[in-house]
């Protein structure tokens, strides 16, 4: 039997900076993932899946001594963002000195922070890495989280962390039910060259049929995210690269001129989904074990980063005992319920709104968002959501 302080199952982002808060913070842990990340690639190929961090995020992967480590000449600054509604008229401008930062966040590929996350982490001497390894048992009582895996090795814990993703295993085996809303939509991602710059401005149209979001990437090049109702997507994905480009580049009103393909599209299916809880006995959930929000704000692993902050506050304010007690975890699961209510509110709200027929809501939408433009402590309110 291996005895740890805590075990995070999943290495994905949010479990990563879990293991590495936490062993930075001087417990003793087990990482426990199925597959070994992809080492990065030689070329100057770029990773489709992109995430836009947040600058408090920002700073907290600088604190974790991860930002400063990644090439920086594959990173980009987000200095504005415009918002368009679905009449191509009705805009809504973001700009970082209303909000008193200096960008916006950051976009940057998932695989170079992936990467970065665990270079940091085989430098951590107190966290052992158990990868590849396939979870098979768990069993939570008063004593300790016990961990079996498909290999026969046994690890124990005060406390094990379901970092696993929203399918979470560690979830399902502590019983906790989820609540799912299928968006019936997919994300549709793509990388582009672009004609003309982008002046580091995230552009997003709200369509009547879906989501657009263009985010800038270092040089003339732009990553798309399009949420697209199913019918839409699967078109999409049919089409040749030259039909494909033509349509993203129509679908935002041809900003940026003529756009090329540098990475083929892929799909992520859409959902939200609702946890009844994110902790147990020995038990937490952090990142999309405990919460799934739509993609159109580029929150979700956003949030993943704060329920590692509040975790890892929570538990190196308490030391090294009894870190698996109810009362502890309630206290974690209480100060993350306002920001996972909120977020989960914000984008399915957005989408109801904005990806609806009905005749009134179209006045509606495009009004609001020339109002909120006007609105500067409404504007104010939403960019100090969206930096945290
Ligand atoms: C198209 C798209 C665009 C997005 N863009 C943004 C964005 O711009 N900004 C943003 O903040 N968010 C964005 N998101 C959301 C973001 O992708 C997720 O919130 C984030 O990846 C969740 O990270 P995670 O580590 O919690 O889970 P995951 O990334 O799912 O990682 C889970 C990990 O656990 C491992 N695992 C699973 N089961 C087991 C098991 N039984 N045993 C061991 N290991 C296991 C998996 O191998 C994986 O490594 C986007 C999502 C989509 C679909």
């Amino acid at each position: 039997m291996n005895d740890f302080d805590v075990i995070v199952v999943g290495g994905g982002l949010v479990g990563a900076a879990t293991a590495l808060a936490l062993g930075q913070g001087g417990l003793r842990l087990a990482l426990v993932e199925q597959a070994p990340p992809v080492p990065l690639p030689q070329d100057d190929s770029w990773d489709p899946r992109i995430y836009a961090i947040t600058p408090g995020n920002v700073d907290f992967l600088r604190r974790l001594g991860v930002w400063d480590t990644l090439d920086a000449s594959r990173i980009a600054p987000i200095h504005a963002m415009s918002v368009w509604g679905d009449d191509g008229q009705s805009r809504l401008e973001f700009d970082p000195y209303e909000a008193g930062v200096a960008e916006l966040g950051c976009i940057v590929e998932s695989r170079l922070l992936q990467d970065g996350l665990w270079q940091a982490l085989q430098r951590q001497e107190n966290v052992d890495l158990v990868c590849p390894a396939r979870c098979a048992t768990l069993q939570l009582s008063v004593d300790s989280a016990r961990l079996g895996l498909e290999d026969g090795r046994e690890l124990r814990a005060q406390l094990i962390v379901g970092a696993d993703g929203s399918g979470s295993w560690v979830r399902r085996q502590a019983g906790i039910d989820v609540t799912t809303w299928p968006y019936r939509q997919l994300a549709v991602v793509a990388n582009f060259e672009t004609e003309k710059a982008h002046d580091s401005i995230a552009r997003q149209w709200f369509l009547r049929d879906g989501i657009l979001a263009w985010l800038p990437l270092p040089g003339n090049r732009i990553s798309m995210v399009w949420s697209a109702f199913e019918e839409r997507a699967d078109a999409l994905l049919q089409l040749d690269a030259r039909a494909f480009c033509e349509s993203v580049a129509q679908a935002g009103q041809h900003a940026l001129g003529m756009l090329r393909l540098v990475t083929p599209p892929a799909a992520f299916p859409l959902r939200l989904q609702r946890n009844d809880a994110v902790m147990d006995l020995k038990l937490a959930l952090v990142g999309d074990a405990a919460h799934q929000v739509h993609p159109l704000a580029g929150q979700g692993v956003n949030l993943g980063f704060r329920d590692v902050q509040t975790l890892a506050v929570t538990l190196l304010d308490r030391g090294r005992r009894d870190l698996g007690d109810r009362l502890l975890l309630r206290r974690y699961e209480r100060a993350r319920k306002a920001d996972i209510l909120a977020m989960q509110a914000v984008t399915t709200g957005l989408q109801k709104l904005f990806n609806n027929d009905g005749p009134w809501l179209g006045w509606l939408r495009n009004t609001g968002l020339a109002l909120t433009d006007r609105t500067t402590s409404l504007k104010r309110r939403l960019m100090a959501r969206a930096i945290v």
